[in-house]
């Protein structure tokens, strides 16, 4: 990741969490193109899971928009850093009944 960082929603930067391993399906349904991220996995999500997420409270699941939100490099370091493959992995070894109430 050599992204050069400047202004908001730089193109290069949103490229490159689109494309870490397992970003181009959603970590909860597996809907393809996911636009949206969960700040806590580390993940992208399809619009429809960033709606329940989001109704989960903003203080608990911070949900993002790829397109339409800022991106901050600490943020794009840490959903690169991460990504959905490796969030699968964590998610699939807590009971997902439990999972749903923390996150
Ligand atoms: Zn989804």
């Amino acid at each position: 990741f050599q992204a050069r960082l400047g202004s908001h929603g730089d193109a290069t930067a949103l490229q490159s969490m689109r494309t870490v391993r397992g970003n181009s399906f959603c970590v909860d349904c597996d809907a393809p193109n996911p636009d949206w991220a969960s700040l806590n996995l580390g993940a992208l999500i399809c619009i429809e899971c960033s709606g329940i997420h989001r109704n989960l409270g903003t203080h608990l699941s911070r949900v993002r928009s790829l397109d339409l939100d800022d991106w901050p490099l600490e943020l794009v370091m840490v959903m690169t850093a991460i990504g959905n493959a490796l969030a699968n992995s964590v998610l699939t070894s807590i009971p997902r009944k439990i999972l749903k109430k923390i996150i």
